[in-house]
């Protein structure tokens, strides 16, 4: 638990703050109190989820507010498959207790431990030509907004300012409710092979189209590449021994913390230890409930840049960020990970009217990445980027601006329910306004 007044820092540790009053609502009258109070005194005013955004969206030196005591689900829909849950609800938390009324999310990013709300809130995706970003499974949303109004807001009730609030930065309101379209509870297979990063290029298409959820991550200055492959099942599970959690988690984090340490200590091995994770990458295969078996245990923190492409432009932006690499010899070892998504209609998503290719660029916590971000991003803005809203970027207002068509008509309505510009912290004005 946060403490007014005390240090607070994000996941990967880069963004710290100190909010002077840290406040835990248990209902949604508190958090209407909390907003009119914040309204009176001309305070500002932050929701945090999981903190587990590396840019600084969720930061604030004033008022924090999180929903931790708002978990859980209000509502089950057995019939039309949908469930509305508090807006904190950690997606492991969710996943489970969805799983106890037979249902599921019909897809998942690579950890579990966000909030619903701050996964909407930033665009949160998974990997699937099939599949829109985790808010396109939301169809209902209960906002407290910067005047301490109470909006249930559905596409028919509210078609444009729904459109706006399945993804908003946490710009618009506090969220406190989330109704989700859900399907009955399913498994997967998971499979990781490890093949020619050449040859899975000549195939990406295929590839991405013919398996449900698939993946691809490449080692910097490596040639084996891992490709993760997921696909629906009614196999049985497979047992978990203890042997296979050893390696999975503690061989896997455990080595890569002990090589990335040493990566920090003397950058220049950083190609060499690509390399090696590169020519270990485990083959395997597990079946698990699919709300299992999307999350992987992050042990080892890092930075990360994600950007949206559209879905043709991504072997070209991998073999052009292959060739700087080669060019610039970055102290990089950790994995450029490649995911694809379907496109969408939501106001701000960076899937907004195309299907969609994402690809992450990450660093060690604690070795620079300014330069090599900076190089990679320029690679994603020439094939017509936008940046994931929770990783970091440079871009200011007028470059999304650019980026967005329905940019303007979104500020106008962030002005309207936020009139006293509560939501507006430092970083969201470089984002909005400068
Ligand atoms: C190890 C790691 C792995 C990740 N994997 C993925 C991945 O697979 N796919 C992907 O797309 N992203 C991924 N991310 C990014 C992450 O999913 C997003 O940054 C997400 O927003 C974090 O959720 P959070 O609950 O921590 O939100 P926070 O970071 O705390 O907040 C994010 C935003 O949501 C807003 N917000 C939170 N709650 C509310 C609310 N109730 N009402 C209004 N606004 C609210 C905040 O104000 C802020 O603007 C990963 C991040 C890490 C650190």
């Amino acid at each position: 638990m946060i403490k007014s007044g005390r240090k607070w820092s994000n996941w990967s540790g880069i963004v710290k703050a100190r909010p002077r009053t840290v406040i835990y609502p248990s209902h949604v009258e508190e958090v209407v109190e909390a907003v009119k109070q914040c309204c009176r005194e001309g305070r500002s005013l932050r929701v945090l989820g999981s903190g587990h955004s590396f840019t600084a969206i969720a930061a604030s030196n004033d008022v924090l507010l999180s929903l931790d005591r708002m978990q859980g689900i209000l509502e089950v829909n057995n019939e039309a498959l949908t469930a509305t849950v508090w807006a904190g609800t950690k997606l492991k938390t969710l996943g489970e207790l969805l799983h106890a009324e037979g249902l599921a999310q019909e897809n998942l990013g690579d950890i579990d431990v966000q909030s619903i709300a701050g996964a909407i809130s930033t665009g949160t995706h998974g990997t699937g030509l099939q599949f829109g970003n985790i808010a396109t499974q939301v169809v209902g949303i209960t906002v407290v907004t910067g005047t301490g109004d109470v909006l249930d807001c559905t596409e028919r009730s509210h078609p444009d300012l729904f459109k706006m609030l399945q993804i908003s930065l946490g710009a618009l309101g506090v969220i406190v409710k989330v109704t989700l379209r859900l399907r009955r509870s399913y498994k997967l297979s998971y499979e990781s092979s490890r093949v020619p990063l050449t040859a899975c290029l000549e195939q990406l298409s295929s590839l991405a189209s013919e398996h449900r959820n698939f993946e691809l991550y490449w080692f910097p200055y490596a040639e084996p590449c891992q490709l993760k492959i997921m696909n629906e099942t009614e196999e049985p599970i497979t047992e978990r021994k203890i042997s296979s959690y050893m390696s999975d988690v503690i061989l896997e984090n455990g080595v890569f913390g002990m090589l990335s340490s040493m990566c920090r200590m003397v950058p220049r091995l950083s190609a060499s230890v690509s390399r090696l994770c590169a020519a270990v990458v485990p083959t395997s295969r597990k079946i698990e409930q699919s709300h299992r078996i999307y999350a992987t245990k992050r042990l080892v923190r890092f930075n990360e840049m994600e950007y949206n492409l559209p879905v043709e432009a991504m072997e070209v932006v991998i073999r052009e960020m292959r060739d700087r690499m080669a060019q610039e010899k970055y102290n990089v070892h950790f994995p450029v990970e490649c995911r694809f998504a379907k496109g969408d209609n939501i106001w701000l998503s960076p899937a907004y009217g195309r299907d969609s290719a994402y690809i992450a660029v990450h660093m060690y916590r604690g070795m620079p990445h300014e330069k090599y971000f900076a190089d990679m991003e320029r690679i994603f803005l020439k094939y017509g980027g936008r940046p994931h809203w929770g990783k970091l970027h440079t871009l200011k207002a007028e470059q999304l601006r650019a980026a967005y068509p329905k940019w303007d008509s979104f500020n106008e309505m962030r002005e309207k329910l936020d009139p006293n510009g509560i939501f507006l912290s430092p970083y969201l004005r470089s984002v909005f306004i400068h």
